[in-house]
């Protein structure tokens, strides 16, 4: 049974894992939307929004910006109690923002296992922060870490609660490309070997194809264009398919060939 959802989890505690239930025994979707709306005064930013996620799908999440993409995330996360609708999710919600969100002073596995009940805290977060090559850096203040590092400890942080919808708000926009190109590596094989549903936020076009398993353009409120991306990983850029998608999400968000808007 979805939920109606008015009020939900907020605060500095349902920052970094926000978790909810709505239902028992839901099979696929993970995440079914149904009429989300939300306006700030007299700004519409979503309207009457429907969009399922499967269990273990990868999807993004495009949209020109203020289109309300974060808006969108953060009500999934339950961090938003002013929104109208149906909003259900199964099983546990991990959030990672585009800053890293690192509590300055806690060592980084501190950082991990904040707000983490559960046995053997510090060992998950071990385990976390070696799977997202962080071992080294376990004791490090948070301030010493490279832009990089600072968010494969949000990943892990993210992780280390077994959440099985990712929810991921533009990581990597911060970061150089080649850090960005090594981060998509690491996503990847987080997803594969944990299988969460994502929902990564980006405002680029090549991330998502390359990424994800289906690409939602968020426009005037709504999903305007849902597209799947059946290519394999790794994906050549250059795939013809992958072009004329390109050129599709393109034109829906506005934006020519040259990328020009
Ligand atoms: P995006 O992530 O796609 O760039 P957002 O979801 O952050 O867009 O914002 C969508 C719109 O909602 C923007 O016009 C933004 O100014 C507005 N908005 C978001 N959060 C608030 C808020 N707390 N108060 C007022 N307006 C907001
Ligand atoms: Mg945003």
């Amino acid at each position: 049974m979805a939920q109606q959802l008015r009020s939900s989890l907020s605060g500095p505690a349902a920052r970094n894992a926000v978790s909810f239930t709505a239902g028992s025994s839901a099979p696929d979707p993970i995440v079914r939307v149904r009429g989300l709306s939300r306006t700030f005064g007299a700004e519409q930013v979503l309207s009457d929004l429907d969009l399922d996620i499967a269990s273990g799908e990868f999807v993004a999440l495009i949209g020109r910006s203020g289109s309300g993409k974060s808006t969108l995330l953060r009500a999934l996360a339950g961090l938003d109690g002013a929104v109208t609708g149906k909003l259900h999710v199964d099983g546990t919600v991990s959030v990672a923002f585009q800053e890293p969100r690192l509590v300055p002073w806690k060592r980084v596995s501190d950082n991990v296992c904040l707000g983490l009940r559960v046995p053997r805290a510090q060992e998950r977060a071990a385990a976390a922060l070696a799977e997202v090559g962080l071992s080294n850096r376990s004791q490090a203040w948070p301030l010493t870490l490279s832009g990089g590092e600072a968010q494969r400890a949000s990943l892990a942080r993210a992780l280390v609660r077994e959440p099985s919808l990712l929810l991921l708000d533009e990581p990597f926009s911060a970061l150089d490309a080649l850090t960005r190109i090594a981060m998509h590596r690491l996503v990847l094989t987080l997803w594969e070997s944990h299988r969460p549903a994502v929902l990564l936020v980006t405002h680029d076009v090549d991330e998502a194809l390359a990424l994800a398993d289906r690409v939602v353009v968020l426009t005037s409120g709504q999903i305007g264009l849902s597209c799947t991306v059946t290519a394999d990983r790794p994906r050549d850029r250059n795939d013809p398919g992958l072009t004329n998608l390109r050129t599709r999400l393109l034109a829906e968000l506005g934006v020519d060939k040259e990328g020009k808007i």
